[in-house]
């Protein structure tokens, strides 16, 4: 059985749901469909779940509303138009629902803007299965609900419970393609709660892994995963294979072709992955593995991020004192901040973390206190930071890698502004500043992908 997932690309018009539908019916294996809300049909076009969320927020503003809601219906009547679906009493229940969510949470601006944001894909998914229904295939739609996907009751924010998966296994049972809408669940008081951005990729990796599937499909619109963001270098190397924790460290550092907290169910199921092309069915796709065959290539990609910032501390002594580490990161955890790394040397530390948490007040409140409470020489934050990840299996048994890297950089003339390796070695990090992360890429990219033969790539 596989369980196959498709992005918001994919489904964002009429010609791409046929193309949904030739690839559901092309293979009986394909039983369950999960979708996304209908995204972008061209570059500057503006995605139904943007578009919800302007909505929620124009009624939590108490500003006018009609006219994008007028829109949203729009987006799913020309959808349902162009394939000539009788949708009409599909099309009034969707203005139906939105208003009476509007008016149901009008006063909790929270759950009013994860009910109207989750609409998205639970309308798509009602409509596809319409939609396959019409070509002939014996098609349902399942809400989340009845398949059991059951969250903590965190808006925005979801984690999967662990009594859902013995209730999606049921789902095995059933006859037919069942469509289930991605992006969110049902917490145990009966809440629609949404995943992170991006969330139907983590729907589709815990269906997959509830009902034992053998494979789980993640349908988007490239035909592979590249070793580095094709902006950023010119057809570069697609990927035949990449590992679990290769992809995990890619994608939460950049690589947006797949969410970065959706591999652990299907991870811990020990279920392939594979990335396909909905424009493109039949290029192979990318695997993500276990275990990669082609070990030639120590480095499986590059993948880089800006918008971090550092906060660095210095404090004479600072190794003897114990307790010090953890009281920084305690007066990050009392502000709600997470931290991605804490380099150190003897007497500093520094810990990297996403600007954007620093906003408003926090960050002189927290410079306070770690210069009260902590007693330190120095304080200060820096900003404008990337992260370049480094990422590859073989990085653990390949002499000179950082070397590689580093001698690279040089050569271009870039500045290290930091270096980190945790303890899997699966990873590298370098920290550079923001003007200079595309140099730093093409640098490291041409020092660990130009020579190396054809390999773990598709030509
Ligand atoms: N529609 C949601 C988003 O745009 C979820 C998804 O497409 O995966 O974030």
């Amino acid at each position: 059985m596989k369980v196959a997932k498709f992005g918001g690309s994919s489904v964002a018009s009429a010609t791409q749901f046929r193309k949904v539908a030739d690839i559901v019916s092309s293979d009986v294996e394909r039983r369950i469909v999960i979708v996304s809300a209908p995204g972008k049909r061209f570059k500057d076009d503006v995605k139904v779940t943007d578009m919800l969320i302007q909505l929620a927020q124009a009624v939590i503003d108490g500003k006018a509303y009609d006219e994008v809601l007028d829109e949203i219906v729009k987006r799913y009547a020309e959808i349902a138009n162009e394939l000539e679906l009788t949708a009409g009493e599909f099309l009034a229940e969707l203005q139906d629902d939105l208003r009476w969510k509007i008016s149901e949470y009008r006063n909790e601006p929270c759950r009013l803007m994860d009910v109207i944001k989750a609409s998205g894909e639970d309308h798509n998914a009602r409509l596809m299965a319409l939609y396959l229904q019409e070509t002939g295939l014996e098609a349902s739609y399942v809400s989340p609900r009845e398949a059991g996907i059951f969250v903590t009751d965190e808006p925005g924010n979801a984690q999967i419970l662990p009594e859902s998966y013995e209730k999606l296994y049921q789902l095995r049972n059933r006859r037919g393609v069942l469509v289930i809408p991605g992006f969110f669940g049902y917490s145990l008081d009966g809440h629609i709660v949404t995943f992170p951005r991006g969330g139907s990729d983590i729907s589709g990796s815990i269906v997959a892994a509830g009902v034992k599937a053998d494979v789980y499909e993640n349908f988007t619109d490239v035909d592979s995963i590249y070793c580095v963001n094709p902006s950023i270098i010119a057809n570069p190397r697609k990927l035949k294979e990449i590992t679990y924790r290769e992809m995990r460290e890619l994608s939460y550092s950049g690589f947006s072709v797949f969410h970065d907290e959706a591999l652990e169910p299907v991870y811990r199921a020990g279920i392939p992955v594979c990335v396909k092309n909905t424009n493109n069915p039949a290029a192979p796709g990318t695997w993500i593995v276990a275990k990669r065959n082609h070990q030639e290539e120590p480095i499986a990609g590059i993948a880089s991020d800006t918008g971090f910032c550092s906060i660095n501390i210095s404090k004479y002594l600072m190794n003897r004192e114990i307790g010090f580490g953890r009281r920084v990161l305690q007066i990050l955890e009392d502000e709600g901040i997470s931290y991605e790394h804490t380099p150190s040397g003897i007497d500093n530390m520094s810990v990297i973390l996403r600007a954007s948490q620093l906003e408003g007040e926090k960050e002189k409140r927290i410079l306070d206190r770690i210069q009260t409470e902590l007693e330190v020489d120095e304080v200060n934050v820096e900003y404008g930071l990337a992260l370049i990840m480094v990422v590859g299996e073989g990085m653990e048994r390949t002499v000179g890698m950082a070397a590689k890297a580093t001698t690279a950089l040089a050569k271009a003339n870039i500045n290290l502004e930091m270096i980190n390796q945790g303890s899997s070695e699966v990873s590298m990090m370098f920290g550079v500043k923001e003007e200079v992360v595309t140099n730093a890429v093409r640098a490291l990219y041409e020092a660990y992908f130009q020579e190396l033969p054809v390999g773990n790539s598709v030509k």
